[in-house]
């Protein structure tokens, strides 16, 4: 008989993922083809096939053989090299916390978010909060539940309440870090976007309301490829309703777009956008990405390099300075007379508005602040869900000056709620804080004008990639923004930025 040692295990462990990983990607190419690709009617055949591999993907990873093999390499973790060390600490506590919840428990609420996500299209659609509030009050309640059982015996970590599910999103991020990081904004960014808002970008705007090819766009999309050196032997890009990034390991990454005629910024920054996302897949080293840390280490790890590379690159002067030579010689009648200032100033217009999902640079991470205050009180228990929507709508006159007269703009414009995602919001606004923090060591060792203007972003790339991408998920994020950046997180940094950037755009000067 076989001696049942570690490296007994780790084979195991090793020969019993890649069978999961086989099925991973007939499943993300089953998605691709679905977003992208196959017609309308292929929708039941697909289900057919999906639901089956993914119930023989459920029965190999809850099947007591890979249990056993789980903890006995979790009791000797010590013994294992850092990135399965890592590896099955997460994949312990992730098992733990699904445990902890009882079946019935778990079925219940999946069968109510079921239920719920069409009674919330039709609210959202009749702009109607009171046909909503129910449900939302059960999933409240159910995650109100999930708390009390992942506090009980908890060997992870000793997070309490809302905690609990911040960490679930972003790990070790807890109220009391977040609360130092909105209340740093809440300070120095709200009154400061009072004074921005007061005042008017002056440029041609002539090239706003004119058409767009699609084809054109898509075509300067592949020249913006290039520049990033979002390296075609690894990489497609196609079409979907909303762009989106979706990959398997650091070979096969896809994004995708959508191109609005009447907007030509849209898609360029939707593209860069999502190849950000898509380059921090490409960039996970091959020893990481051989095991199942591969992929970004937390969403607002994710989020931070999209945005870095949306916000903090592309939305640069020197950027347009560079490549709006390019676009106008794909549109020359539609920017005729315009200049890269003309570009660049419209792409930072700031403007005061509802959706969270249209907001400018600037105002995004007050969008965020809301929701965070509207969580924290529903766990805390301070608030009652049929007053949840004027309470969003105070912070909405407080924060941003604006009056919400409908839910529609209002505390219904959001799925995730509906999804029961509470805790997710918040990594949205750290990772463009992430981002600002990383720019900022980047420039210690990098000249990033003189990189963009390069025409190729190699040296930037290469930074990210050395000091970010290559860990994958097999560290913390807080791990991996001490290495790159020699500190602790620092949301200061992400405000000085904003108010450097704006206050130059808007010509403020105190
Ligand atoms: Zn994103």
């Amino acid at each position: 008989m076989e001696e049942k040692n570690l490296q007994y295990y780790i084979n195991k462990y090793n020969e019993t993922n890649k069978i999961l990983r086989a099925y991973g990607y007939a499943n993300y190419l089953s998605n691709w083809d679905a977003e992208t690709t196959a017609a309308f009617g292929t929708i039941q055949s697909r289900n057919d096939v999906v639901g089956s591999l993914s119930e023989l993907s459920y029965k190999l990873s809850t099947s007591a053989e890979y249990t056993e093999t789980i903890d006995y390499l979790f009791d000797h973790r010590d013994e294992l090299d850092d990135i399965l060390k890592h590896e099955i600490y997460e994949m312990k506590k992730n098992n733990e916390a699904q445990k902890k919840i009882p079946m019935e428990d778990f079925v219940a609420f999946s069968q109510l978010l079921n239920e719920v996500y069409p009674v919330y299209v039709k609210a959202k659609n009749e702009d109607n909060y009171d046909l909503f509030a129910p449900y939302l009050e059960k999933i409240i309640e159910f995650k109100k539940k999930q708390i009390k059982y992942l506090e009980k015996d908890n060997r992870f970590n000793n997070y309490k309440g809302y905690d609990l599910l911040l960490d679930g999103f972003e790990p070790d991020m807890t109220r009391e870090e977040y609360d130092k990081f909105f209340g740093v904004l809440k300070e120095k960014l709200v009154p400061f976007i009072k004074k921005v808002t007061k005042k008017k970008l002056k440029y041609n705007k002539k090239f706003l309301n004119k058409k767009y090819a699609s084809s054109i766009q898509f075509e300067y999309a592949k020249y913006l490829q290039a520049v990033m050196e979002f390296d075609p032997n690894y990489t497609v890009m196609r079409e979907s309703e909303h762009p989106f990034t979706t990959g398997f390991g650091n070979k096969d990454v896809r994004i995708t777009n959508h191109y609005y005629e009447d907007n030509v910024r849209s898609s360029i920054f939707s593209a860069i956008h999502e190849m950000g996302h898509g380059l921090y897949e490409l960039h996970v080293s091959d020893e990481v990405d051989a095991s199942l840390s591969g992929g970004g280490a937390s969403m607002a790890m994710h989020e931070s390099q999209s945005r870095f590379m949306e916000n903090m690159i592309a939305r640069k002067e020197v950027f347009w300075e560079t490549h709006f030579s390019k676009l106008q010689e794909m549109f020359p009648k539609e920017l005729k007379g315009i200049n890269y200032h003309d570009f660049f100033l419209s792409v930072n217009e700031v403007k005061r508005d509802f959706i969270r999902t249209e907001a400018d640079e600037l105002t995004y991470p007050l969008h965020i602040m809301v929701r965070y205050e509207l969580e924290k009180k529903i766990f805390s228990g301070k608030i009652k869900v049929s007053d949840l929507s004027n309470e969003w709508n105070k912070l909405y006159k407080k924060y941003l000056g604006l009056k919400v007269t409908n839910n529609k703009q209002g505390i219904l414009q959001d799925v995730h709620w509906a999804y029961g995602n509470f805790g997710y919001f918040p990594t949205y606004a750290l990772g463009s804080a992430y981002a600002a923090q990383f720019y900022k060591a980047l420039e210690k060792d990098v000249d990033i004008d003189k990189a963009i203007r390069s025409g190729k972003l190699t040296d930037i790339n290469n930074w990210l990639k050395e000091h970010i991408h290559k860990y994958g998920a097999s560290l913390y994020p807080k791990e991996i923004i001490k290495k790159a950046t020699g500190e602790d997180f620092n949301p200061d940094y992400y405000v000085k930025y904003l108010i450097d950037k704006y206050s130059k755009i808007y010509e403020i000067d105190d």
